[in-house]
């Protein structure tokens, strides 16, 4: 049998490389300052997809919510073996939290009909709330597989993961269609294929269009180059519910959190010195 499948893929700040100019004064990120990159954890996502393609056949769809330069994550998912990408953008979806940008993309899964497998990964490392995977999954009324690291089987209409534990991990089956949160510990993502790379270099999105022509994009339509730009009306979405009306998060404050040497114990390179933390770890219950 072969699978529809769609991965969700955010554009997040490559936070893994801080520069100087990484923070703004008031304490949030300054993304114009950081390179853009997928969010790591949508590359397994992505990787689990494909691999999944690539043994049972079936469709890879990827799609992004972001401003129009979300299009650059696409295009490089694409190069990495999805088939379809879809962005995600307009100015009432900006400002959305978790709640409002999980509805977005639940409406975009069902504009592109029901997959029988919808990922996404763990968490993003920019928002890190690991949110969106179960809110979707519980706008769609999927069963939900979150922490997955390892896909063990798939067929007979199931679906068995291996999920990470705190201490350990556990096997579980369920039906398809669901939707799966990927961690780090699935796969090695593939990297982007020359051949891909050359044929979908040229993929663009509307947005990316000077005056968004139409010649050229029934062209890259006619070429399979088209990166299709949905906004509210094609996902049929309520404006209410999108963007900064449809998210009950205020952020109050934000502070910058920074380590004083005052706040580190020293422990001696001894047994006394580690006995001492362990012990100590024993006794505020971090160690059993
Ligand atoms: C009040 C408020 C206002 C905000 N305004 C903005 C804003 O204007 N612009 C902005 O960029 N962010 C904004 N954010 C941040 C935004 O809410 C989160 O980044 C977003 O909802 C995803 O949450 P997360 O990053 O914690 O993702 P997680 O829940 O950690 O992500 C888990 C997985 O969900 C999927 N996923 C997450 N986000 C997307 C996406 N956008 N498209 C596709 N898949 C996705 C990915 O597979 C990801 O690995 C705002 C947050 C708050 C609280």
């Amino acid at each position: 049998m072969s699978y529809e499948i769609i991965v969700c893929v955010k554009q997040v700040p490559d936070t893994e490389n801080l520069t100087g100019d990484a923070m703004k004064e008031d304490g949030t990120v300054n993304r114009s300052a950081l390179p853009a990159i997928v969010n790591p954890e949508d590359l397994n996502a992505l990787e689990l997809a494909v691999s999944v393609k690539d043994a049972h056949g079936g469709r890879v769809t990827v799609i992004s919510m972001g401003p129009p330069n979300a299009a650059e994550a696409l295009r490089e998912c694409l190069y990495r073996g999805a088939d379809t990408a879809v962005l995600l953008t307009d100015r009432r979806f900006a400002a959305s939290d978790t709640l409002a940008t999980s509805y977005v993309l639940s409406c975009a899964v069902r504009a592109l009909g029901s997959p029988d497998i919808l990922l996404c990964g763990r968490q993003a490392i920019d928002g890190d709330t690991a949110q969106i995977g179960p809110q979707l999954a519980e706008k769609l009324g999927l069963p939900q597989f979150t922490y997955v690291e390892q896909l063990a089987d798939i067929g007979d209409g199931c679906v068995t993961v291996r999920r990470a534990l705190d201490d350990g991990y556990e096997v579980v089956r369920g039906p398809l269609p669901a939707l799966l949160t990927v961690t780090s510990e699935a796969n090695a993502p593939r990297p982007p294929s020359a051949k891909r790379v050359m044929r979908y270099k040229k993929a663009r999105a509307a947005c990316e269009l000077v005056n968004e022509d139409e010649t050229l994009l029934g062209e890259l339509r006619q070429r399979g180059l088209l990166i299709e730009q949905w906004g509210l009306e094609e996902i049929g979405a309520e404006e209410a519910a999108c963007g900064g009306s449809g998210s009950p998060t205020r952020v109050k404050k934000i502070d910058s959190v920074q380590l004083r040497s005052e706040e580190h114990k020293p422990v001696e390179p001894t047994t006394e010195g580690l006995t001492e933390l362990v012990e100590e770890l024993i006794a505020e219950h971090i160690l059993d």
